[in-house]
């Protein structure tokens, strides 16, 4: 049998998290090493590893979690003017993935920096 990964861990409430939103699709949580004030990883239910293993079959999926992440920005405040967020998504060694599955950075409360490190 393969192994989960650790979201995966996550979803099947095996390791713990601070679940901030959850539906049929997708699992929103804090991340555990926050690089900003609000620091929240959204991720699919389904086990797609990485943004380049996506398909056109995750079309819906991959706006669902933008939508998603969109609405939890938003419903913190973030989407005001004078504040703002940022979405990342880390895709293999050099893009900074650590976690093979796909997940959704949202980052806000403080100004980031462009470009990134
Ligand atoms: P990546 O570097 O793959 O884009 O992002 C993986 C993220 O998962 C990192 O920001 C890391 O802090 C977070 N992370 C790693 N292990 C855990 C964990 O056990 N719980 C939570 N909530 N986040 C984790």
């Amino acid at each position: 049998m393969v192994e989960k990964t650790l979201f995966e861990k996550i979803i099947d409430r095996e390791i713990p998290a601070e679940i901030v939103y959850e539906d049929d699709l997708c699992l929103a949580f804090n991340d555990i090493s926050p690089q900003a004030p609000c620091h929240i990883l959204i991720i699919p239910k389904k086990p797609v590893s990485r943004l380049a293993e996506s398909t056109d079959k995750d079309k819906e999926l991959l706006g669902h979690l933008l939508l998603r992440a969109k609405e939890i920005a938003d419903n913190l405040g973030f989407s005001d003017e004078d504040q703002g967020f940022r979405i990342v998504i880390n895709n293999g060694k050099n893009g900074g993935e650590t976690v093979p599955h796909l997940h959704v950075h949202i980052l806000a409360g403080r100004p980031l920096l462009w470009p990134p490190g």
